[in-house]
């Protein structure tokens, strides 16, 4: 029987201790115990909970230690990650012991379980179960959302290349591929094009994608339903993993701690993984040091905001796809008046489309105008930084001037703060022209309270509650 194949304990037994002298022996029963005991002091209770706890002492031969775990999976995670040490800790206390040997004993683990639990069928060895479980996991591609139908712009084009090379190359070209940008901008629509490409240049490989929240959404249910195991397994056979908006698992340090191993172990074998966020990797403030440096490994690409030619070229090609009668001088105006993101800018074509089909009258420069009403006035609407100023005093009950003195009292500072936070986010203005606007201050004090603004607001919810509102009162 090759340490490969899985049986039962009996028939593995059977066929392994033919010979009894392979049986361990009370002393080596007693000096595994003591090492088993202590894999939670050595790795922690996590690694011990999720990996070791489940290793059973089968035979001890010719200075050989030989355990068990479940799954193929199990067994290479540990080799490749546990084994040394674990031997190291058998050899400190029997020198005889040189090698430990890991072999797959699919009931190893129902042996150890109750009788109640060993008879519920068990998930996470069943191919065909965790196959499924990734469908599960995974949502469908957009068909919509494909390489065909992506316009490629300078804004966009360093992620499309970095995206069509994966389609391309035979092998994993960069890990992982970190793809970052504003909203609406395009980074969903690329990550569903390279899933659906995937998918049918090679049928046989697992892609899946989800959105962080899904992982998170996932892993608590999984913890939960104490079935960490199949978790683990379900995400670790697949070839490509794509995960969407990464900035979700801003502050969830037990999320973060799981897509850091389930990262790690893609890593190791090889497999490409896909990921998007709304910054780069060093400025994701919530997310851990180590796995915020793991991320940038690879190839970071971000999606510039959209430039007039950019806009132009999707609309165009829009109207090709609606199959709509659009003037140009249409397509054109509206390149330039909605410029937030490509999002708003395909709503404001569909609405005129769809206006045009109900009225069944012709679209013209005036009736875009007339449609689009509410939506050009707010881009027209710049929002100034003595607004936010005034906004922000009142929203915390301090004085205008506080805005621009230097006091340095934090029930004041930190509305300053959250103003400069804001001052960034809804104007156009440099962080020198801010640090000016706020009694002449430095653009590093500026940029210092712009990421503290962020960092209180992943830990915060009352400061994220204040900005919003503050948000709202001044686009609104
Ligand atoms: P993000 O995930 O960055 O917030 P999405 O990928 O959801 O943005 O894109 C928003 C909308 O804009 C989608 O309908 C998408 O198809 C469209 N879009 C964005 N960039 C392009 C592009 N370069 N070409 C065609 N459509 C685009
Ligand atoms: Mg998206």
């Amino acid at each position: 029987m090759s340490s490969e194949s899985v049986g039962t304990v009996a028939a593995f037994k059977k066929e392994r201790f033919q010979n009894d002298s392979y049986l361990p022996t009370q002393e080596i029963m007693d000096l595994w115990n003591q090492v088993h005991g202590e894999l939670r002091n050595e790795f922690g209770e996590a690694v011990f909970r999720s990996w070791l706890k489940p290793l059973t002492l089968q035979a001890a031969y010719h200075g050989t230690l030989e355990v068990s775990v479940p799954t193929r999976f199990m067994r290479d995670w540990i080799q490749s990650h546990y084994a040394a040490k674990i031997l190291e800790m058998c050899t400190q206390r029997n020198p005889d012991i040189r090698r430990l040997e890991i072999v797959v004993v699919q009931s190893a683990m129902m042996a150890d379980q109750s009788q109640e639990e060993a008879q519920k069928p068990k998930a996470n060895q069943n191919v065909n179960v965790v196959a499924q479980e990734l469908q599960e996991l995974s949502s469908p591609f957009d068909p919509r959302f494909t390489f065909d139908t992506f316009v490629i712009g300078k804004p966009n084009a360093l992620a499309h290349a970095a995206a069509s090379r994966i389609i391309e190359s035979a092998n994993v070209p960069f890990n992982p591929l970190f793809i970052y940008g504003g909203v609406g901008l395009g980074k969903t629509h690329l990550m569903h094009a390279i899933g659906a490409a995937m998918r049918q240049k090679y049928p046989e490989k697992r892609v899946i994608y989800l959105s962080a929240e899904k992982f998170m959404y996932q892993f608590v249910k999984s913890l939960r339903a104490k079935d960490m195991m199949s978790f683990k397994e379900a995400f670790r056979s697949v070839d490509v993993l794509m995960m969407d908006d990464i900035q979700f698992i801003s502050g969830k340090e037990q999320t973060q701690e799981e897509f850091f191993h389930t990262f790690n172990a893609l890593v190791d074998q090889n497999k490409q993984i896909v990921i998007s966020a709304d910054k780069a990797p060093s400025d994701l403030l919530g997310l851990e040091e180590r796995l915020r440096s793991r991320l940038a490994w690879g190839l970071v690409a971000d999606i510039q905001p959209s430039t007039y030619d950019l806009r132009l070229g999707i609309l165009e090609s829009k109207r090709t796809l609606l199959n709509a009668n659009i003037p140009d001088a249409v397509l054109e105006f509206l390149a330039l008046k909605v410029t937030s993101n490509i999002r708003e800018l395909e709503g404001a074509l569909n609405r005129i489309v769809a206006h045009a089909d109900v009225t069944k009258q012709l679209i013209t420069l005036e009736s875009t105008q007339d449609v689009l009403q509410d939506l050009l006035r707010a881009h027209d609407r710049r929002i100034t930084i003595d607004e936010i100023q005034r906004k922000v005093a009142e929203h915390y009950n301090i004085r205008l001037q506080d805005m621009h003195s230097a006091r340095r009292a934090r029930n004041v500072a930190r509305p300053r703060q959250v103003a400069m936070y804001l001052a960034k986010q809804l104007t156009a203005r440099s962080l020198p022209e801010i640090g000016r606007k706020f009694g002449g201050r430095d653009h590093t004090t500026v940029m210092h309270a712009v990421r503290k603004v962020e960092e209180l607001m992943v830990e915060d919810t009352q400061i994220a509650q204040d900005v919003e509102i503050i948000r709202r009162a001044l686009t609104g």
